[in-house]
């Protein structure tokens, strides 16, 4: 039986205050049956670290660098969010493969690097409304899946996977149930391709997951819990989706 996971994408949102009123509102609304975790951006990690040691909700970051350590300006470490002791960090998210021109390569390399830190790597995959109009859908993901599994090869089932839609994030457009469980079974059978352990490992949905849409989403058989932007950020909305999965 695979656990249910939430994780909030705060995203470039939040402040010191926001951030600590946030977290307590989620906290006061636990303890969630599913396993509940919060990607915050990097300057807050270690008071949201502070705030949330010995409790039962996860931290993690929303990007790394593919790179140990160096002259590379602006960038955060696998090692640095260790020390902060993140359990997850976001990789590939589509606003980093669209804004920053991020490769399926460099999103692979990222994981890489993630997990030679112990941290769950969440790997995003997800076709543009062009691509789903093209009937490219499944070509897509199974290529930025493909990437990394090829990358990290007997490391794979160590990941956690996020299918995001872009055309559904931040657009109020959710894909339905049936849409998001047929590209879930896509990348389950990939991965069963690639590893025996293919039943244990989380396969997430993001975009515009909702409190009242949350439960039919993750009923779905291969949808595993949820990665939540917007709705991250009101305690009572996040709460109600952690209750939901
Ligand atoms: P959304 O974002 O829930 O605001 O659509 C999801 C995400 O980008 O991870």
């Amino acid at each position: 039986m695979r656990r249910k996971l939430v994780v909030g994408n705060w995203k470039m949102n939040g402040n010191r205050l926001a951030n600590t009123e946030l977290l307590a509102g989620i906290e006061a609304a636990g303890p969630f049956v599913a396993d509940v975790a919060v990607c915050a951006p990097f300057p807050y990690l270690s008071e949201v670290a502070l705030a949330l040691q010995g409790k039962r909700i996860a931290w993690g970051a929303q990007d790394c660098s593919s790179h140990e350590s160096g002259a590379f300006t602006g960038e955060v470490s696998a090692a640095m969010l260790a020390e902060f002791a993140c359990k997850y960090v976001i990789v590939g998210h589509s606003e980093r493969r669209a804004y920053h021109a991020e490769s399926d390569q460099l999103v692979a390399d990222k994981a890489k690097a993630a997990l030679a830190h112990h941290i769950t790597p969440i790997v995003c995959v997800g076709e543009t409304l062009a691509e789903r109009e093209a009937g490219q859908t499944d070509a897509v993901v199974k290529r930025q899946l493909s990437a990394v599994i090829h990358t990290l090869g007997h490391c794979i089932p160590q990941i956690v996977v996020a299918y995001e839609p872009v055309w559904a994030i931040g657009t109020g457009k959710t894909a339905t149930p049936e849409q998001a469980q047929a590209v879930h079974a896509v990348l389950r059978l990939q991965l069963r391709a690639a590893t025996p352990k293919s039943d244990d490992m989380q396969i997430l949905y993001g975009g515009s997951v909702k409190p009242d849409n949350a439960a039919t989403l993750f009923s779905q058989p291969d949808i595993d819990g949820g990665l939540i932007g917007g709705a991250s950020l009101k305690a009572a909305d996040f709460a109600a989706i952690c209750r939901a999965a």
